[in-house]
C-alpha cells in the first residue's frame, strides 16, 4: 500500500495535530483512581465536543466519518501529544461498532450518542472464573420470563465496570444446545440492586478490574443484541475490534517509551554496552514492524469490511515487545526501576497483564496457526 499522505489526510493531521496543541488535555492527576477516571471522562468529552469522538464511526452516528487513514493518523497522533485514550474506549471502539454491525435501530438510536458523549460508560463483561480464553464454557444462565430475562451468575476482570451503567453481557440462554450455540449477547443496565460490583486489585496496586455477581438481574428483551442464540457470533464481533482497534495508538506509545529509555540509556552511558545496544537496535526494528503491521491490517480491513485475524498477529507482538522493553528498562535503570514513584515501576508491573487481556498469547498463537497460516487444528487428546 502507498503509505504517503494526500493532501486532504495531511489537512486532516494538520487540523487535528492543531486542535490538540489548542487543547492540551493537561497532566495526568496523580494518585487517585477516580480523579485519573474523571480526566480521562473529560478528555473524551472536550474530543466530542470538538468532533474528534468516535472519527471512524459514520456520520450517520455521530462520528466524524473518517477512513482509515485518518483514523489512524486520528491514533497516531493522539498518540504523539501524549493525550490520554479516552474514557469510554471499550465502549468506542468495542461496544458501538458491535451495535452498528448487529444492533436494531431502536438500540443505535438509544446508545450510540451517549457512548461518544461519555454520558453512559461501557464495560465488557465475557469472562467468568471458568471461562476465560473458552469463552463457550460460560455459566452465567439468563433465562426469559415475560418480556424480559432473568440472569444469574458471576463475570471477573471486568474493566472499568465500577464506572459503566452498561455492560456487553454474553450468558447462556440454551443450556441443552451445543456449547457455542446456547449463548445470548445482552445489553445490561448495570444501575440496579441484583448487580454487584467487588474491585480487584492488581499488582500495580490499582483497581482496574472487577468483579460481578449477578443475582437475577433482570434485562428486557429489548436489550437482546443479534438475536437470541447468535450471541457468540455478535462476541467474536467485539473480540476482533478488540484486537485490531487499538494497534495504532498503542504502537506510538510503545515507540515514545522506546525514545524515553533510550534518553535514560544515554544518560547514564549504557550505550556504551554492545548488549544494550543492541536489544534496543531490535526493539526498535519490532516497533517499526508493528507501525508497518498496524497500517496492513488496516488495508485488510478496507477489502474485506471487518477486522481479520492478523490482528491477533498484531496484539501477541506489541505484548511481547512491550514485556522485552520493560525489561531491558529494568537492566538499564537497575533499583531505580522499581522504586516507588518511578514511571518505569508502574510499566514493569503493569506489563505482566498484556500478554493475558485481549486474548492470551497461546490463543492467539492458535489463532494465527490456524486462521492466518493454515495449519492443521490442534488435536488434543480426549
Ligand atoms: C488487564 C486485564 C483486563 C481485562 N479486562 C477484561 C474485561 O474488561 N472484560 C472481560 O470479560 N475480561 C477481561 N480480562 C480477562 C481476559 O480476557 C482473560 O483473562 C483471558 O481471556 C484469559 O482467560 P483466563 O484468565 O480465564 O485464563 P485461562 O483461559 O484459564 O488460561 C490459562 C492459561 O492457559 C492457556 N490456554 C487456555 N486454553 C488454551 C488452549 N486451547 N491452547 C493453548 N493454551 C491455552 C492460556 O493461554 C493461559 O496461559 C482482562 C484481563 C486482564 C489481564
Amino acid at each position: 500500500m502507498d503509505l504517503t499522505f494526500s493532501e486532504t489526510e495531511t489537512a486532516f493531521r494538520d487540523e487535528l495535530r492543531a486542535w490538540l496543541a489548542a487543547n492540551d488535555p493537561g497532566a495526568e492527576p496523580q494518585g487517585d483512581e477516580d480523579e485519573q477516571y474523571a480526566w480521562r471522562r473529560d478528555w473524551q468529552r472536550r474530543l466530542h465536543e470538538g468532533g474528534w469522538a468516535g472519527v471512524h464511526w459514520p456520520t450517520e452516528y455521530g462520528g466524524r466519518g473518517a477512513t482509515l487513514t485518518q483514523t489512524a493518523i486520528f491514533f497516531e497522533e493522539l498518540g504523539r501529544a501524549r493525550a490520554p485514550l479516552p474514557a469510554n474506549v471499550l465502549g468506542l471502539l468495542l461496544g458501538g461498532p458491535t451495535l452498528m454491525v448487529w444492533g436494531t435501530d431502536e438500540q443505535k438510536d438509544r446508545h450510540l450518542a451517549p457512548i461518544l458523549s461519555a454520558e453512559e460508560i461501557w464495560c465488557q463483561g465475557f469472562s467468568e472464573p471458568d471461562a476465560g480464553s473458552d469463552l463457550a464454557a460460560l455459566k452465567t444462565r439468563a433465562v426469559k420470563d415475560g418480556d424480559s430475562w432473568v440472569v444469574t451468575g458471576q463475570k471477573v476482570w471486568t474493566s472499568g465496570a465500577q464506572y459503566a451503567k452498561w455492560c456487553m453481557l454474553v450468558a447462556r440462554t440454551d443450556t441443552e444446545a451445543a456449547k457455542h450455540k446456547g449463548l445470548t449477547y445482552f445489553l445490561m443496565d448495570m444501575e440496579q440492586d441484583a448487580v454487584q460490583v467487588r474491585p480487584l486489585r492488581q499488582i500495580t496496586g490499582e483497581a482496574e478490574f472487577n468483579e460481578l455477581f449477578i443475582e437475577e438481574a433482570r434485562i428486557p428483551d429489548a436489550n437482546v443484541v443479534g438475536g437470541v442464540g447468535n450471541g457468540w457470533k455478535v462476541a467474536l464481533t467485539t473480540l476482533m475490534n478488540e484486537r485490531a482497534g487499538l494497534a495504532f495508538f498503542l504502537q506510538v506509545r510503545l515507540r515514545q517509551l522506546l525514545d524515553d529509555l533510550l534518553a535514560e540509556a544515554g544518560r547514564r552511558g549504557a550505550l556504551e554496552d554492545a548488549v544494550v545496544a543492541d536489544r534496543l537496535a531490535a526493539l526498535h526494528i519490532r516497533c517499526e514492524t508493528l507501525r508497518l503491521m498496524a497500517w496492513k491490517g488496516l488495508s485488510a480491513i478496507e477489502r474485506y469490511g471487518q477486522p481479520g485475524p492478523e490482528g491477533s498477529l498484531t496484539k501477541w507482538l506489541w505484548s511481547e515487545t512491550n514485556q522485552q522493553l520493560v525489561a531491558l528498562a529494568a537492566d538499564v535503570l537497575g533499583a531505580d526501576a522499581h522504586t516507588a514513584g518511578s514511571p518505569w515501576a508502574y510499566e514493569l508491573l503493569r506489563a505482566r497483564g498484556n500478554s493475558i487481556e485481549g486474548g492470551t498469547t497461546e490463543i492467539l498463537k492458535n489463532i494465527v496457526a490456524e486462521r492466518v497460516l493454515g495449519l492443521p487444528r490442534l488435536q488434543t487428546a480426549a
